[in-house]
């Protein structure tokens, strides 16, 4: 159970994998989150999966998976401790 203090809900609240990536390009450089949302209110919060980083370092199939909102993809993402650990995430 992944945890944020959720701005709309003004506290501690469980969020959710919306197993949905948000792709910013901009020239060379590249930002991918994973978006995660508040159980109660829908507050959403950007997990960085990759930050200004140049789009040759991210292999292309991975990049396609984040460009469709792959489930597996996000799926693991979501089971990925480090990756959660290293957005701060509050376990439970
Ligand atoms: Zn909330």
């Amino acid at each position: 159970m992944v945890r944020y203090s959720a701005r709309g809900c003004g506290k501690k609240q469980e969020f959710v994998n919306s197993y949905k990536f948000r792709v910013n390009a901009n020239g060379k450089s590249v930002d991918i989150w994973l978006i995660y949302r508040c159980k109660k209110c829908k507050h959403s919060k950007n997990l960085t999966i990759y930050e200004r980083t140049h789009p040759g370092r991210i292999p292309t199939e991975l990049f396609e998976c984040f460009m469709n909102n792959d489930m597996e993809t996000a799926m693991e993402y979501g089971r990925n401790i480090d990756f959660l650990k290293k957005n701060n995430a509050e376990f439970k």
